[in-house]
């Protein structure tokens, strides 16, 4: 099982590995930025091999890095959505540099256009995006809980961009557990919640999974993420889902309300409930 936290890298890659590897994680997410959007550090090709060396010799697995909330291809301004193409194109640039495979993202908000043309925005600026593409790494769209005009809190949102942009290899899907009760998904029957994904979007999609517990209940299109066992999910749930077979080669990221000492508890807990 790969599991891990989302963490910090403003004191670099290598500094963010030893904080996982103290947390005896496997895996782990960081902001490409800012998550407001601001300025990207210029990268250090020291760090990274230094890095990439810490995380071999720990046996780490695929690490994520997600986007800042701010961009949204599904705005109707220009200028967001001009905001939100250069720096994610320089994003994938920088994490391709970084030799990490994938950049998590939130489809966007219609703000009120509406879903039909919310997601043709949105798939309008992810083909120019793949049309100029770094192969080694993946876009991930996350599925989301639906608070507001939010777009991709079900899967036939994700597929129909998926499908727009001609079911470009590079796009993938992260899912997340406190994302898919509020978008109404039960995943106290994570099989069934599983055969629908696979049929609607094919399982090989999947390529990163959020475990946050829920505060609010099933369908409440709330996004609030909980402790692990403390919110509405529980966790019989939560081990249901990560002790899935399909899911051991999947990075699973803790994004739960905690410091470091609290992700070190849950990724224990974690690790030693499906043994
Ligand atoms: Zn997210
Ligand atoms: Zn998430």
């Amino acid at each position: 099982m790969w599991i891990g936290a989302h963490v910090s890298i403003s004191n670099g890659l290598t500094a963010a590995v030893e904080t996982v590897a103290q947390l005896k994680g496997n895996t782990f997410q960081f902001f490409s930025r800012n998550p407001r959007g601001g300025k990207a550090r210029a990268l250090d090709p020291e760090d990274i091999k230094a890095a990439h060396e810490l995380m071999k010799a720990k046996k780490f697995g695929l690490v994520v890095a997600h986007a800042p909330y701010t961009y949204n291809l599904a705005s109707a301004k220009q200028s967001v959505r001009g905001f939100t193409l250069r720096t994610l194109k320089d994003d994938l640039l920088r994490i391709k540099e970084m030799g990490i495979p994938y950049l998590v993202m939130h489809p966007g908000s219609h703000g009120g256009q509406g879903e039909e043309k919310g997601l043709a925005l949105i798939i309008e600026g992810l083909q120019e995006v793949l049309s100029d593409f770094p192969e080694e790494v993946f876009i991930l769209l996350e599925g989301m809980a639906g608070q507001g005009t939010e777009l991709g809190y079900n899967f036939a949102h994700l597929a129909t961009i998926i499908a727009g942009c001609d079911y470009h290899p590079n796009l993938g899907v992260c899912l997340d557990s406190c994302h898919l009760h509020g978008a109404g998904y039960d995943l106290s029957d994570f099989g069934r919640i599983k055969e629908e994904f696979a049929h609607v979007l094919g399982w090989e999609k999947l390529k990163v999974f959020h475990l946050n517990d829920a505060v609010f209940p099933l369908g409440s299109r709330k996004d609030r993420h909980a402790k692990i066992g403390e919110g509405n999910l529980g966790l019989e749930t939560i081990k249901n889902i990560i002790c899935d077979p399909d899911m051991q080669n999947i990075p699973i990221i803790l994004e739960t309300p905690n410091d470091n000492t609290g992700y070190e508890r849950e990724i224990a807990l974690l690790q030693k409930i499906c043994s």
